[in-house]
């Protein structure tokens, strides 16, 4: 007798090479959303991967938008009846720019494999999410001629400039996308070989920050030891906003943020704690030592505290510098937010601070960034417990219950837009594969394994009774 699983399964492994020439095809599209002159790309990229959608069995599929977005591309297989429940795969197909191109070993539009890495912009984040979920369907579908549950898709086209419609398209198409469960591939796995389950993000909140002096330059020699610099003012500033070791040192911030849960606690203790090692990894010189209360661990730093990042100083250059006193100094500075912690009242603690530490009185000018809050998901309950046999099961690995340091924005408009529905956020993507950055890659592998673990997910689901 035919398991209906297994030959699903055996469908996604028999279909790798093709899984990996509609890859490379929609990577050598520069669907870059951040540059308006490649408008005409991220098109093309919504039309291959709407091709690519139907091609895989999905029906209705379309290309959508609201006022002033890229093109979103949706579709949807709805046959498995009233009672099974409906999954929501989510990806995204416009990339970032490509950074220096001279930095790349290989043309970041033009896909090359090395060593079991498919390299190109986009390969891992996250256009090999949607072949993923597309390969994941048709598995069923022409094995089956079914699909264990109701399967909606949605693949964005604009995340990686902060989804900046999201929130509207999810509420003006909420009836063409209502499900009962999310399934977000555009975050990553442990390491290579061991899955990721990510249920915890921290959040953002940024604002620039400038100490004016002087109406215009002073020459230091007649001025210097009367005059206040306004360089030596910001870096006053900026050293009373961390402690000696490091931590943040901003009146009030602590106070919002809540100690990591019992339940949290214990998957972090689970993981290898080795700051060393990262710091290694993370290229940390020699010498350099690791910032932040040593009593927290690794992960508990990165992922459950607060941070601060000077992340651009206006001030004169070296090159061309003279004899000057300049009038004005100016830093950006960017925080990454604990849960718990709102991006509007940090920016007020912040600004707060500046303006009791802002030294001798000079001119203090701020201004607040956008900010998005942190996210997190209580992992258990029936959707993960299904995740997790699925991701085992393709793996042949436990997932690892992730946090992310960083923030996705996408993950809010999800969760306001469907309220408190599951949100399964797992990917193609592993520590080296330098998402954003020069020479990013996928592991073709673990790919292999995500989109196993998709066809396992899909009946996972199926056995969850509709909450509906
Ligand atoms: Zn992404």
């Amino acid at each position: 007798m035919s398991d209906p699983l297994a030959d699903a399964v055996a469908a996604v492994d028999a279909a790798q090479d093709q899984a990996r020439a509609e890859l490379e095809e929609l990577v050598r599209i520069p669907s870059i959303s951040a540059d308006p002159d490649r408008r005409g790309d991220v098109q093309a990229s919504a039309e291959a991967t709407a091709a690519l959608l139907e091609a895989h069995g999905l029906e209705s599929v379309r290309l959508a938008g609201v006022e002033g977005s890229h093109p979103y591309v949706i579709g949807e297989w709805m046959h498995a009846g009233p009672d099974a429940p409906t999954v929501l795969l989510y990806a995204h197909h416009d990339v970032q720019p490509p950074g220096i191109v001279e930095n790349w070993d290989s043309d970041p539009f033009e896909p090359a494999e090395r060593g079991g890495r498919l390299y190109g912009r986009g390969s891992a984040d996250d256009k090999a999410g949607g072949v993923a979920h597309a390969h994941a369907v048709s598995a069923w579908l022409t094995t089956h001629g079914a699909l264990p549950c109701n399967v909606r898709v949605l693949i964005e086209g604009e995340e990686e400039i902060g989804s900046p419609t999201l929130q509207t398209f999810l509420e003006s198409h909420i009836d063409e996308l209502r499900s009962d469960v999310l399934v977000l591939a555009d975050a990553g796995n442990w390491k290579v070989g061991v899955p990721g389950l990510t249920y915890s993000l921290r959040g953002l909140a940024a604002a620039d920050v400038e100490l004016r002096a002087l109406d215009g330059p002073v020459h230091s020699g007649m001025a210097g030891g009367a005059i206040p610099d306004p360089v030596m003012g910001l870096a006053r500033l900026l050293a009373s906003l961390v402690d000696d070791r490091g931590d943040l040192a901003i009146e009030g911030l602590w106070a919002d943020v809540r100690p990591p849960t019992d339940a949290e606690r214990v998957a972090i203790d689970g993981l290898d704690d080795d700051p060393d090692a990262f710091g290694r990894a993370m290229g940390v010189r020699p010498g350099a030592q690791m910032v932040g209360d040593p009593g927290a661990t690794l992960h508990e730093r990165l992922w459950f505290r607060p941070s601060l990042t000077v992340i651009g100083i206006d001030a004169h250059p070296i090159k061309g510098s003279s004899n000057q006193i300049i009038a004005r100094a100016a830093a950006r500075l960017s925080l990454r937010l604990a849960p718990g912690q709102e991006p509007d009242r940090v920016i007020e603690q912040l600004r707060a601070h500046v303006e009791h530490h802002a030294p001798w009185g000079l001119e203090l000018r701020f201004r607040a960034l956008e900010g998005a809050p942190a996210w997190q998901t209580d992992p258990s309950g029936p959707a993960f417990d299904a995740a997790r046999r699925a991701l085992r099961a393709g793996f042949g690995a436990e997932p690892v219950l992730m946090g992310v340091g960083g923030s996705i924005p996408f993950v809010g408009p999800f969760a306001d837009a469907f309220g408190g529905i599951p949100a399964l956020l797992l990917g193609p993507a592993d520590p080296h594969s330098r998402i954003h950055g020069e020479n990013e890659s996928l592991h073709l592998g673990d790919w292999h394994k995500l989109m196993a673990s998709e066809v396992h997910l899909l009946s996972e689901l199926s056995d969850r009774p509709s909450p509906r």
